[in-house]
């Protein structure tokens, strides 16, 4: 590793990165791999854990395509020099700001979405002309293997490699001097990566997750609400970090709420026996869901399977915020339903966990909405949707507090990876000589007259 780092840095020292179209090359290289090995990529992943072709390419690859389209359409915009203009106190001079790439940079992924997690970050690092090593989640191990063997087969190494691995590898790629680490996982976890970076003054981006609640208010448009919330909830079985994870609902509309959510299910089949629904990723994880479960607050769902680590989308009622369900995050199929009567109170108590990652509004109530995305900090969201938010490469993506640090996606991940390099450009033609010494009266009255137009 040692070695792969020291080999990445004397490339990125010959500036080749820095040229714009051998950036564009190794984009269009990227998008080349993934387009041409969509079959190997589908199976990869169905194997671990029977994701389907069509949620791979909605949840996953397009999202990448996407990213690599507004990336190469934007590049040459997005390196260029910035003039802006220079202060009276440094005239005659112009003023300049240079995008530079960091340099060798590491990724380490999440399992959730494996090709989306691990390559949005790189699509990003390789376009701001960084050289990059990925470190996929070691969970998914089909995934890890098949995105180790196309990259790995077609990338040059001092620009782009994969190494798999899980705690004892990641460990040790964190010994290495890069220049950046971009983490996606667990808040602790993440810890683990600042704890790591600081040793070298490391800058970083952690995204990372966290309980992101839905309000329903009494006004809402139930059906369309429980329409879009049911999708976003069980999509990937929960097992999406900006997936809603609990639900608050207006104690006025609960009955019907619920009602429509279990229609809904079944009208969207999410279904074990057909290809609308995944398993959970590992049996660790679904023992942790079957412990969130109690029997005495099922209003739908709770059948599992754990030979085939299937838990059925579950909706529970009456729960409340000592719940276990409510003691962590999620991440599977089990939506719970808070009521409330007071929108204030129910603000406050939100506000007891974290920072999330995602806050999601149904409401038509226009005061509600403001409210509640001036009261409550969080990453990111959307008013009467769910998670789609993601899909827009012109939305930076981010966590605040536990959930994150940094944004990326679009110029997002561009400025994620690049240095802005400030610089006063001057002739030698004039200098006015007001600051230099000796100092006097006469110099200080200037000094503040001229700050008067600063
Ligand atoms: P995780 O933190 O367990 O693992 C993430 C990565 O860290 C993996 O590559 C893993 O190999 C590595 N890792 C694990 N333990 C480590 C250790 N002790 N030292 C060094 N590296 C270690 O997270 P996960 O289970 O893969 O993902 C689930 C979490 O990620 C959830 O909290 C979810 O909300 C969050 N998440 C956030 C985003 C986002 O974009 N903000 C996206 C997906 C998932």
């Amino acid at each position: 590793m040692k070695q792969l780092v020291a080999q990445q840095k004397s490339f990125f020292n010959s500036h080749a990165t820095k040229n714009i179209s051998f950036r564009i090359k190794q984009l269009d290289m990227l998008q080349a791999v993934l387009k041409g090995n969509e079959a190997i990529l589908n199976e990869a992943i169905y194997k671990d854990f029977k994701k389907s072709k069509f949620d791979t390419y909605v949840s996953e690859l397009a999202l990448l395509y996407n990213d690599i389209k507004e990336a190469k359409r934007n590049i040459k915009k997005w390196s260029k020099r910035k003039r802006v203009s220079t202060n009276i106190l440094n005239f005659p001079a112009s003023s300049y700001i240079i995008p530079e790439p960091l340099g060798v940079c590491l990724v380490i992924g999440a399992w959730n979405y494996p090709y989306q997690l691990s390559f949005a970050p790189i699509v990003a690092a390789l376009a701001a002309g960084n050289t990059v090593i990925l470190k996929p989640s070691e969970l998914p191990s089909k995934t890890s293997e098949v995105m180790a063997k196309l990259i790995n087969d077609n990338f040059d190494p001092n620009v782009f490699k994969v190494v798999e691995g899980g705690v004892a590898e990641t460990t040790e790629l964190l010994k290495q001097n890069f220049d950046k680490i971009f983490f996606t996982g667990s808040t602790k976890v993440g810890k683990i990566v600042y704890k790591a970076a600081a040793e070298n003054l490391i800058p970083v981006t952690l995204e990372m997750g966290g309980k992101s609640p839905a309000f329903v208010t009494e006004d809402s448009n139930l059906k369309m609400t429980v329409k879009r919330m049911v999708w976003a909830k069980f999509l990937n079985a929960g097992q999406t970090c900006i997936a809603p994870d609990y639900v608050m609902v207006h104690e006025a509309v609960k009955e019907k709420f619920l009602e429509l959510a279990k229609a809904e299910i079944e009208e969207q089949k999410f279904q074990f026996d057909n290809d609308n629904y995944v398993q959970i990723i590992n049996d660790d994880n679904f023992d942790r869901l079957e412990k969130m479960i109690q029997p005495d607050q099922i209003y739908y769902g709770g059948n599992r399977d754990k030979q085939e680590r299937y838990i059925q989308p579950t909706i529970l009622q009456n729960v409340s915020f000592t719940d276990t369900v409510m003691q962590e995050e999620i991440f599977g199929p089990i939506l719970p339903v808070i009521t409330y009567t007071d929108l204030e109170k129910a603000i406050s108590e939100v506000r007891k966990f974290p920072k999330p990652l995602s806050c999601y509004v149904f409401t038509k109530d226009k005061n509600a909405k403001q409210k509640i995305l001036r009261d409550i900090s969080f990453g990111g969201g959307a008013i009467n949707d769910a998670v789609m938010h993601i899909s827009n490469p012109k939305l930076p993506f981010g966590g605040v507090g536990q959930s994150g640090i940094g944004n990326y996606h679009g110029k997002a991940g561009f400025d994620c990876f690049t240095h802005y390099k400030s610089i006063l450009d001057k002739p030698t033609w004039l200098e006015l000589p007001i600051k230099y010494y000796p100092h006097t009266q006469r110099k200080l009255k200037w000094i503040k007259r001229m700050m008067k137009f600063q």
